[in-house]
């Protein structure tokens, strides 16, 4: 099956109850058994079947089944989020003493984690600067249990090259995390790159509407096991009707990175020539730095970009409000544009001091590409910058 054939077919026969063409929503808490030999078995694992809601559940696995096809993974697990199955995947693999070698440019959440919690039960973090493969295979060489990449970064669009870092850490006996949430398996496979786990927030472009958070981690069967097992202790297990929505959301998924690929590239190349604009960023740009190591490991360039404007966060605040087609939000990935500057959105978790110390312009703005009529996009764009600097002298 290709891509857009999976997006629609994988992973929904088993949950397909009495005929139904739609995979149902399971809202039972728990399964009965006529037979408590039967039951016993399945709650050992030695047969088929559902006890309780924290293990397992018919639509969440269905979810589950759709994505681990997309990724081409033995096994997958959720999350009621994407900080869920990162936090849980951390602590479900690691113990005091541990170390991770990560970059400074990842999510801002994945970044409080790396800096605020982790530390605290004693497990060392290192973060490289994003671009420096030299350094990061140097601090691996050092010790390390974790490679954990983000690539494309949010918001800046930095790329790891995922086969070179996954060499060198099994050389040193880690496991490589990739987190796929900007490409998706639609643009980028890190497992078939070298990576050993691949996380997502299926919040973002797997769900594709902005109407469920949910969170999903595919690898081998035993990696994801051992995940398994701790996240049904510690209990941030996806909900049913947020695994119905992601479902859902999928079945078109192929089809929406596709227009999306196609609407952030060319709207990259609109601000690049726009006289108001400084910086831009997105790898599908023949000049960005990132280029060519982008198209040696995807397969598009994602819908995601960030530009910075000519006078700064004065500008900035006049310009957001000024757009038609595209939400002041917080999230990304959905079928709407959503705009936001990275201070409230992929950086709001960070202070000043921390952004800077990442490297990433405080006035940075992230564009997330929605699946609307690019011409429509730009001349919203283009009216924004009229109303603020054929009016304002903030130029
Ligand atoms: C949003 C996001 C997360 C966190 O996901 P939630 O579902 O909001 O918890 C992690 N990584 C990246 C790259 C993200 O964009």
């Amino acid at each position: 099956m290709k891509d857009s054939t999976k997006s629609i077919w994988a992973g929904e026969e088993t949950s397909l109850i009495g005929g139904a063409t739609q995979v149902p929503i399971v809202n039972s808490v728990a399964y009965g058994y006529q037979d408590v030999t039967e039951w016993e078995n399945v709650i050992r694992g030695k047969a088929e079947g559902y006890v309780y809601g924290r293990y397992k559940n018919p639509t969440v696995e269905a979810f589950e089944e759709k994505i681990r096809n997309l990724e081409n993974a033995e096994a997958a697990v959720s999350f009621s989020t994407g900080m869920a199955a990162i936090t849980n995947t951390m602590f479900a693999l690691l113990s005091p003493g541990d170390r991770i070698v990560s970059v400074k440019d990842t999510y801002g959440g994945t970044n409080r984690l790396f800096l605020d919690i982790l530390p605290r039960f004693g497990i060392k973090v290192t973060l490289c600067e994003t671009n420096d493969h030299a350094a990061i295979e140097e601090e691996m060489e050092k010790g390390c249990n974790i490679l954990y990449l983000e690539t494309p970064t949010n918001p800046t669009m930095q790329i790891s090259d995922i086969a070179r870092l996954a060499k060198v850490s099994h050389q040193v006996g880690a496991i490589v995390i990739v987190d796929n949430t900007m490409a998706t398996p639609i643009n980028q496979k890190p497992l078939t790159l070298g990576a050993d786990l691949v996380v997502h927030s299926a919040t973002k472009y797997l769900g594709g509407h902005a109407d469920a958070l949910g969170g999903v981690l595919c690898g081998n069967t035993e990696l994801i096991q051992q995940v398994y097992e701790y996240r049904m202790i510690t209990g941030a297990a996806l909900d049913p009707t947020a695994a119905y929505s992601l479902l859902r959301g999928m079945k078109t998924l192929e089809i929406r990175i596709a227009r999306q690929n196609e609407n952030a590239l060319e709207i990259a190349q609109y601000l690049q020539a726009s006289p108001y604009v400084e910086t831009v960023y997105y790898p599908g740009l023949q000049n960005d730095h990132n280029h060519e190591l982008a198209k040696k490991q995807m397969t598009g360039f994602g819908g995601i970009l960030s530009f910075s404007l000519k006078g700064g966060i004065v500008a900035t605040n006049k310009f957001l409000p000024k757009l038609k087609f595209a939400h002041l939000a917080a999230n990304l990935g959905a079928v709407e544009t959503t705009i936001g500057p990275i201070t409230t959105t992929s950086h709001a978790e960070c202070t000043l001091e921390e952004i800077r110390e990442a490297g990433i312009s405080e006035g940075l703005i992230r564009y997330s590409a929605g699946i609307e009529n690019v011409a429509d996009l730009i001349a919203d764009l283009e009216q924004a910058f009229h109303a603020v600097y054929e009016t304002t002298s903030v130029r």
